[in-house]
């Protein structure tokens, strides 16, 4: 269980802080990476928690939180040290992304789209082929993207969804990029696209295409397009079930002109972190990590009648209570163990069991958050669910994590499905 580590914090009025999801000692995290996981917390738990709940009502994206993440470093998390970031690698970001999922769903996730890009440029990046001229050009241009984050605090987004089969991986991207003197013109549409007009950067996947050209997935582009750029406009409204907070509204590319240097990526390289680093897409989960713990967290709470904002009433003593806190607590527990080893071995090549797992750790994660978050409201009952307490905000919220391409719940059983049946290149025929 996690419980408040500072209980004389509390006494002399200040905030007890909670225990990490997975402690540093148990799960065998050197200091540094629980330094980092620790201000992820004591940030989401301080002062997120307390503002997440007007930009769940209003839909608004929480840009005071990103000031935050910017003063505490944690904006370049996963930006190598030699380019002013933490350094982060991806097992660290990954805990440290399910601590602020904790307390604010929204943030959390909409970190995620801008970690991502670090992330991906990043450590991942380092871990695939580049011969040495394009080692050497990415090395320049990442470092362009990663002083604008570290030094001014800018954000990137990660709009990669159109509607179509692209996002789930099955066909080329819908949103074009022309090559032309000094760049490209990108041309397409993105919907779902989470910090939609709150980003300063989104990070567009979209496909390289000469005048009568096929489009191929092998030519997909990651272009950072400057929000303010001539052509881009945010459409639509943003009134959805949960995640309100991360305001992901349609996004217009109408002849927009971006230089060389926007790219994320060389030439190619995306197609092939698709193909060889499959743990890419698993980034999405950490968010519901946190709200799965969450959940459970409230369930202690409020059965212990430590609530604030309620009356100090128990409900512990009910058989049926504590066995619903015991079916809690070991799918809790099943969620953690597969998800951390999946974020532990994440890296370039995993094999086939490796990939499976992930598979099998998003969807534990996407599905079991809800589950925890349902049995939290029958079981805390009527007065845990008002809009005064988190509960509801996290019931929703966690309802949305199994919807999220590439690895949908769905996708990610059809896969398992199939990828355990057949070993590559195998037919029935
Ligand atoms: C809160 C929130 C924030 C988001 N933020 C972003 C963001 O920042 N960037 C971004 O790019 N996207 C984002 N998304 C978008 C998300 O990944 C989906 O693209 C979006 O939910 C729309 O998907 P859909 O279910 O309508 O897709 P559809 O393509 O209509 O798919 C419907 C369902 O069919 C199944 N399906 C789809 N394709 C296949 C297939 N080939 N084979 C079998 N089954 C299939 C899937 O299970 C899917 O859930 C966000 C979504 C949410 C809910």
């Amino acid at each position: 269980m996690t419980a408040p580590v500072n209980k004389n914090a509390a006494a002399a009025g200040k905030i007890a802080l909670d225990a990490p999801i997975f402690d540093a000692t148990a799960f065998r995290l050197n200091d540094e990476q629980a330094g980092i996981i620790s201000r992820a917390r004591e940030l989401g738990q301080s002062v997120f928690a307390g503002r997440a709940a007007a930009y769940d009502r209003d839909a608004k994206f929480p840009t005071e939180n990103y000031k935050d993440l910017h003063r505490a470093g944690l904006l370049g998390i996963s930006i190598p040290k030699q380019h002013g970031g933490l350094g982060a690698d991806y097992q660290t970001y990954a805990l440290a992304a399910a601590e602020i999922g904790r307390y604010c769903g929204a943030t959390a996730l909409t970190w995620n789209m801008h970690v991502c890009s670090t992330l991906w440029s990043g450590p991942l990046a380092d871990e695939l082929d580049m011969d040495r001229d394009m080692r050497a050009e990415h090395e320049r241009r990442r470092a362009i993207h990663y002083k604008r984050i570290v030094e001014d605090g800018v954000i990137y987004s990660q709009p990669f969804s159109e509607g179509g089969a692209a996002a789930a991986g099955g066909v080329a991207f819908g949103t074009e990029a022309r090559p032309v003197k000094g760049g490209w013109i990108v041309n397409g549409k993105k919907i779902f696209a989470s910090l939609s007009g709150h980003a300063d950067y989104y990070g567009v996947l979209c496909t390289e295409i000469a005048e009568g050209e096929k489009a191929s997935r092998r030519n997909t582009l990651y272009l950072a397009l400057p929000a303010k750029a001539d052509g881009v406009s945010v459409v639509g409204d943003w009134d959805p079930l949960g995640m309100r907070g991360t305001v992901s509204r349609t996004l217009l590319f109408k002849d927009v002109f971006v230089e060389e240097d926007a790219a994320l990526m060389p030439r190619g390289v995306y197609f092939q972190a698709a193909q060889r680093w499959p743990h890419m897409f698993l980034t999405l989960s950490p968010t519901y990590m946190g709200l799965a713990q969450a959940a459970y967290d409230f369930t202690l709470r409020y059965l212990r009648g430590e609530m604030p904002g309620t009356p100090p009433v128990k409900r512990r003593m009910y058989p049926t209570k504590q066995i619903a806190v015991a079916q809690m607590q070991i799918k809790l527990e099943q969620i953690k163990a597969t998800w951390f080893q999946a974020v532990t071995e994440a890296c370039a090549n995993p094999s086939k069991e490796q990939v499976l797992r992930a598979y099998a750790a998003q969807y534990s994660v996407m599905e079991g958050a809800n589950e925890i978050a349902t049995l939290a409201i029958r079981t805390c009952g009527g007065q845990a669910m008002l809009k005064s307490l988190p509960l509801e905000r996290i019931y929703r919220d966690s309802r949305c994590g199994s919807l999220m391409l590439p690895w949908t719940a769905e996708l990610c059983l059809d896969r398992i499905g199939r990828e355990a049946l057949y070993e590559a290149g195998e037919t029935d025929d």
